[in-house]
């Protein structure tokens, strides 16, 4: 034996074995590699790595092609309801990865389950990919649209959808390998940007045996989403008048656009007296066709949110009452159809503490210069007050429960939420200080800062869909407070019963 490694020394520190060297004359050097191989840790092929560090290598060996695909998404940039192609790519992904993929369920075209296994429990992974309307943007730290007015990823759905799916296939592989029982979901929702594909699919009953749901969102920090976002309801509200010459005979016309502007000076006044909290916002979707024409038809398209629904309905029900009014000032008459609705997020502390900790295991991430460079010309862009250190990537914000009077905006997760025990991480795919639906997410969300914030979140996913499949008292501690939180409460939807998906919306 003239070669010991120090892989085969160690364990066994060499009572026979120096003996052996003796008998070689190379005792003193034997020793000193058998003192210096036990006192070594164990190397990755001596010990196999403990689960969640097998998912994060599964995560880290599929992260070239996932990253491809939200590239992919990034540049389709396609509207809720039209997400074809972003769609197809991620079901085409999953189905080569083992997932069985139904599509175009709950009437959605785009939307489908990918299903890997069998039997209890079943966790879901929601996964998004629609994009906003006129927030193209180039991967460059200045305003810079790819197509002038065009749709892009300005919530950054490209790498939601993507990183979720990434989760799903190294949760799957692991499982595979370890035979792990259970029934794991991929939900590729539809227009979550106004269109709800989320509560089509409940009303569907896809979520009904589902234990626990997990998601994310891109955001310019990593935390743990606990509860959040603010209930909304939205509607267009259609004014019919009469049309006429607007100077040869205006007393003819009664303008629908009249009413639209009546109805906006209304709900200005009632701010005054509505919560702090609420938020609400509009926009003239049509003011008619020409001004030397009163306008026959003219409509307001608002959004109303606020904590909960149940705070929200009582000034929703004032909100059509101002439209009501401002019909019969101008002597028009007002069809209001009730376009989206979602429900505020129910936190669940069972969840969140272990995702808390995951997250934590997981960590975030450092910037190359290049990154540094790129997020500190973008903050340039920012205003005042905005801006975060760039090393916030890095770390993980603390555990705590969603302030209903924090700023929010609205989500269909909300309403999975009052379904099923649900639990949401934030990643930092947008460069500290970027809010979503800007230019300056869109530029991140197409970059390697938004990519490696999204490897942040498909790892937390997958290792806390793996610690749900290996302990049941986990699931069950979900749904205990699950049934904590929504005592005395049960779920509800503003869109009528019976409403088909909206699937040309805007
Ligand atoms: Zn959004
Ligand atoms: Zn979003």
């Amino acid at each position: 034996m003239d070669y010991i490694d120090s892989k085969s020394l160690r364990g066994r520190l060499p009572v026979e074995d120096t003996n052996l060297f003796r008998r070689t004359g190379r005792l003193h050097f034997s020793l000193t590699v058998a003192l210096v191989a036990a006192l070594l840790p164990p190397t990755a092929s001596s010990q196999p790595l403990s689960p969640h560090k097998q998912i994060e290598a599964l995560v880290d060996r599929y992260s070239a092609q996932y990253v491809q695909a939200s590239k992919a998404i990034w540049e389709y940039a396609e509207l809720g309801y039209h997400e074809e192609k972003s769609s197809a790519i991620l079901q085409r992904d999953l189905r080569e990865a083992g997932f069985r993929v139904e599509a175009g369920v709950a009437d959605e075209p785009t939307a489908f389950i990918a299903t890997y296994g069998h039997g209890s429990p079943v966790i879901g992974v929601l996964g998004e990919f629609d994009a906003l309307p006129g927030l193209s943007q180039a991967a460059v730290p200045d305003r810079n649209p790819l197509a002038a007015a065009a749709p892009g990823h300005g919530c950054g759905h490209n790498l939601l959808g993507a990183g979720a799916a990434l989760a799903a296939v190294a949760l799957k592989e692991y499982m595979e390998r370890n035979h792990v029982a259970g029934t794991l979901r991929y939900y590729g929702t539809p227009a979550e940007e106004g269109g709800d594909g989320k509560v089509y699919m409940i009303r569907a009953g896809l979520f009904r045996d589902v234990d626990v749901v997990l998601h994310w969102h891109p955001a310019d920090r990593n935390t743990v989403a606990n509860g959040g976002a603010l209930a909304i309801t939205s509607a267009k509200f259609l004014f019919h008048g009469v049309a006429a010459h607007a100077a040869f005979a205006p007393e003819r016309g009664r303008s629908a656009l009249d009413a639209v502007m009546l109805m906006g000076t209304g709900i200005e006044f009632m701010r005054e007296h509505i919560p702090s909290n609420t938020r609400i916002h509009y926009i003239v979707s049509n003011g008619g066709a020409a001004p030397n024409i009163v306008p026959d038809t003219a409509e307001l398209f608002l959004y109303a949110r606020s904590p909960s629904l149940d705070t929200l309905d009582g000034i929703w029900g004032r909100i059509v009452k101002i439209g009501q009014g401002a019909a019969m000032m101008t002597e028009t008459t007002v069809d209001v159809k009730i376009l989206g609705s979602d429900n505020n997020i129910i936190a669940n502390d069972a969840l969140a503490s272990v995702a808390q900790k995951n997250l934590e295991e997981v960590g975030g991430f450092r910037y190359t210069a290049e990154e540094q460079h790129f997020a500190e010309e973008l903050q340039k862009s920012l205003p005042p007050g905005r801006v975060r250190e760039t090393g916030s990537t890095a770390s993980i914000e603390p555990l705590r429960r969603f302030d209903p009077n924090e700023p929010a905006a609205s989500t269909d997760v909300g309403d999975v939420s009052w379904n099923v025990p649900t639990i949401g991480f934030t990643a930092a795919t947008f460069a500290p200080g970027v809010v979503p639906h800007t230019w300056q997410a869109t530029a991140c969300a197409g970059m390697s800062i938004g990519q490696k914030g999204m490897l942040v979140a498909a790892k937390a996913l997958a290792v806390t869909g793996a610690d749900l499949f290996s302990n049941p008292q986990l699931i069950q501690d979900a749904k205990q407070d699950f049934a904590h939180q929504l005592a005395g409460k049960t779920y509800k939807s503003e869109i009528p019963s019976g409403q088909k998906p909206p699937l040309d919306y805007r």
